[in-house]
């Protein structure tokens, strides 16, 4: 499987949030660089909704998060790309 394309743009893969080195490493491990962005959270997001609606504490596993705002503003992204 195929790295993310969005390593070299990705705050998360970048180093730039707050995160415990060891689980850091292991989600970069599990999402980012063994073929599983379709689960990622941060992936989701950016590519529903765009990289705008993330932030910087949008963990990869936090996909119930994720789902919640592609829920919320999904509608409104979709009006956006309309008009
Ligand atoms: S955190 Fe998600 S979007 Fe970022 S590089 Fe890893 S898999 Fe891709």
């Amino acid at each position: 499987m195929e790295p993310c394309e969005k390593l070299a743009g990705c705050d998360f893969y970048q180093g730039h949030m707050i995160s415990t080195s060891g689980i850091g490493e292991m989600l970069k491990k599990r999402y980012c660089e063994a073929g599983n962005k379709a689960n990622c959270a941060r992936y989701q997001v950016c590519t529903q909704l765009g990289k705008e609606y993330l932030d910087n504490t949008l963990f990869p596993n936090m996909t119930d998060r994720a789902d919640e705002m592609i829920a919320r503003y999904k509608n409104r992204v979709m009006k956006e790309k309309q008009a």
